[in-house]
């Protein structure tokens, strides 16, 4: 097992059930002729619930029980000789939910897995996983009757129609998949870097689980896409699925038809999908008629019961990391899915995470190259424009506008880089120093504009809106400015100094509506733009035909952040939004403006050079004991006032510390959160880390139950995220 690393099986010995009380269900009769199962229910309360039954219901089954005074859709987990509790007190559930087939073992396995692995109660991570449909116990009752609702037996969403037709039997038939060959989407002829690589990983799949992981490291535009799709196809023709995995959908239209094209039969799974469309999805997955799931981190939980070979494109990017709830990486049990089912796992990226390029180093992982662009194109030319010495207009280098210049004149087109959305980042009072502040957060407030020429202040962080005050609100002077520049400020600064331009803007604020990233997608495509201006949405679009020039701002803001990771993703993100310059031509440059022009993470830039980068960050990261020489965990609590906040974590500390299991986990101060207050909760922080995985789960275990009694009577909010991102 990789995920696990130095200590194997981890998470697979503890149980949360008693296992001695566990038998399956064909053996078990009460002693009083009463079945018991264990439900699992989605609430915040560790362990399983009692319920009881008259006949044995398999594990994985969906039931519909009343628990206090709701009524909610539970798993049953395990059939039991004896109730926890007194069996009086045992309710009976109120009906087996039969639209599904109980869900399959392996399935159930990966669950608990993450439960364990993320020491979360196993309820909250059996349902969550599931279509919304799948556990609100609405879908599966009447209008209310006299006795209260009553179960309809015509609402039951297991069994939607998986699309069209014929309502689908429940059996997950094997059917090989024909591949149809499409003129559309003709396969190009490898080029021998690319045969090379396949015939790597075609051994993946037969070589045994022991070594069923590779990092694709390929850099951009080195054809990893083309790799997927050949031992997609080899897994379609043996009759298996495939789990595909992309950090956005809606960014890369291109690849869906790619696959669509090439492949037929590819289900589609985002967060952005409504309930019956993500339902619809699962079921044809879970049925085995989709051959392809194509899907962001929640598919992850796609049952899929042909699965033959995972792909998680684009491994290191954050977004597999899930931040609230479940905090669970997609990538890492993606690697653990693919072990427990012996199906052979493809990590395809430019810039892989750290941690995944130590286990390729050490040889856990294969170790597959691509070290050129498809196409034969070279990389492009990067160049570090020192800013210090720079008469900038409005943060534009005159080379860089140079370039924009000459670029339009070309007829190619441009990407102007900067990650920060919105018009300004502040509002200021040039007579007294006023700054636009959230009155509930520690956060500066956003100025955005909107059509109409309206502007708003925004706070990004609990969401609030304000229209901006005309006058002062500290000294009533009318002279209020925007300071510092957004995406917005740019895009229209652009607009004035090369009015002849198509100038086309894509970040958050303008793709919220549905369908929209597909539109601004389809015009770049379409040469309908000239100059793209982006936060780090436009570097994970997929192909631009025709970028001449990429040009990147207010690099430097992410250089010194905090976060000691910081470093690896400002270099994973420029490789990534230089990578989309001259795919298909070549002379393409990217401008880099900087203060810091010898800094190593941009010398190692200007060189293309992940390898040099990495080696230098991961003898950093060894020096000082951080990730992946150590392993951590964060215990946040929020809480009115942050003194609340940090006297909880200065218990939790201190028992920690007293605990035997604690001997050789190093667990730090309590700290306030760099954005101390949102929305009106105050928020600290705890880190707890060790050298070895399985030491800092054996501590958490018994700590996080103690922790929990220590929360108890006391109105502060807590949880656990293990291998946090961003600390
Ligand atoms: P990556 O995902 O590694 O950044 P892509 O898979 O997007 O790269 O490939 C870059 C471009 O090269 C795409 O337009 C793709 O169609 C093309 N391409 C890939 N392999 C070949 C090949 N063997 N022959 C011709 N074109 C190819
Ligand atoms: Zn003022
Ligand atoms: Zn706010």
């Amino acid at each position: 097992m990789t995920m696990a690393g130095d200590e194997k099986g981890l998470g697979r010995g503890i149980e949360a059930t008693d296992e001695a009380a566990v038998k399956s269900p064909i053996e078990v009769s009460g002693g009083d002729g009463c079945i018991y199962l264990a439900v699992a229910l989605d609430v915040p309360l560790p362990g399983l619930f009692d319920y009881t039954h008259g006949a044995p219901v398999a594990p994985g089954t969906r039931v519909l029980v009343s628990f206090g005074r709701r009524r909610m859709v539970g798993m049953v987990w395990a059939v039991r000789e004896a109730p926890a509790i007194e069996a009086g007190r045992v309710k009976a559930i109120e009906a087996v939910l039969d639209d599904l087939p109980p869900m399959p073992a392996d399935w159930m396995r990966l669950a608990e897995f993450a439960a364990n692995y993320y020491h979360r109660p196993l309820g909250e991570v059996l349902l969550p996983i599931l279509p919304a449909s799948l556990r609100k116990p609405s879908a599966y009752l009447g209008p209310r009757a006299a006795g209260g609702p009553v179960r309809r037996a015509d609402r039951r969403p297991g069994l939607a129609r998986a699309r069209g037709g014929d309502a689908v039997a429940e059996s997950g038939a094997v059917v090989p998949q024909a591949v149809e060959d499409s003129n559309d989407f003709p396969a190009p002829e490898l080029n021998a870097e690319q045969s090379a690589a396949l015939r790597d990983l075609r051994a993946l799949a037969t070589s045994g689980a022991a070594t069923g992981v590779a990092l694709l490291h390929g850099v951009t535009g080195s054809g990893k896409t083309e790799l997927y799709l050949r031992l997609a196809a080899d897994a379609l023709a043996a009759g298996r699925q495939v789990l595909l995995l992309v950090p956005e959908i809606n960014l890369t239209p291109q690849l869906e038809q790619i696959v669509r094209g090439r492949l037929g039969q590819v289900a589609v799974m985002h967060s952005k999908l409504a309930d019956g469309e993500r339902l619809r999805a699962w079921l044809r997955a879970a049925r085995g008629e989709a051959a392809i799931l194509l899907g962001t981190r929640l598919a992850l939980f796609a049952p899929l019961p042909r699965l033959g070979l995972i792909i998680v494109d684009e491994e290191h990017d954050t977004s597999y990391k899930q931040q609230e709830g479940l905090r669970y990486s997609a990538r890492d049990l993606a690697v653990w899915r693919g072990h427990d089912l012996g199906v052979p796992v493809v990590l395809g990226s430019a810039t892989p995470a750290l941690e995944t390029w130590r286990r390729a180093r050490r040889g856990d992982y294969r170790h597959v190259i691509l070290s050129r662009r498809a196409l034969a194109q070279p990389l492009p030319e990067v160049r570090l424009i020192d800013t210090r010495r720079a008469q900038l207009e409005q943060g534009f280098t005159p080379q860089l506008l140079d370039g924009l210049a000459a670029c339009l004149d070309r007829g190619e087109q441009s990407l102007v880089f900067l990650n920060r959305r919105g018009y300004a980042p502040v509002l200021r009072c040039a007579s007294c120093g006023w700054v636009s502040q959230c009155p509930r957060c520690t956060a500066y407030t956003v100025l955005h504009r909107h059509a109409g020429g309206r502007h708003t202040l925004q706070c990004h962080h609990c969401g609030d809106c304000v229209a901006p005050p005309r006058a002062c609100p500290d000294c009533g002077d009318q002279d209020i400015r925007p300071m510092g520049r957004g995406t917005q400020r740019i895009e229209e600064f652009l607009g004035e100094r090369f009015p002849e331009a198509r100038i086309l803007r894509i970040d958050a604020d303008a793709t919220r509506r549905k369908g929209s990233a597909e539109i601004l997608f389809s015009k770049v495509h379409a040469g309908e733009a000239d100059i793209l201006v982006g936060t780090q949405m436009v570097s994970k679009g997929h192909d631009y035909a025709r970028l001449g020039l990429v040009g990147v701002l207010d690099a430097d803001t992410m250089l010194f952040a905090q976060d000691f990771r910081a470093p690896e993703r400002l270099f994973a993100q420029l490789m990534q939004v230089a990578g989309r310059a001259g795919r298909r031509a070549g002379g393409a440059e990217v401008l880099v403006q900087t203060d810091y022009p010898d800094q190593a993470v941009y010398q190692a830039l200007r060189a293309h050079d992940y390898a040099r980068f990495a080696e230098a960050a991961l003898a950093e990261r060894e020096e000082l004991g951080l990730p992946p020489f150590s392993h951590q965990a964060l215990l946040t609590a929020q809480t009115r006032h942050l003194r609340d906040a940090l006297a909880f974590l200065g218990e939790a500390r201190a028992l920690a510390q007293a605990m035997p299991e604690g001997a050789g986990v190093r667990v730090y101060d309590a700290v306030p959160l760099r954005v101390l207050r949102v929305a009106n909760v105050e928020r600290a922080q705890l880190l707890i880390e060790a050298d070895g995985r399985g030491a800092l789960h054996r501590l958490l275990r018994p700590w996080l139950a103690e922790v929990h009694g220590l929360a108890q009577g006391r109105s502060v909010r807590w949880g656990i995220e293990i291998d946090p991102q961003e600390i």
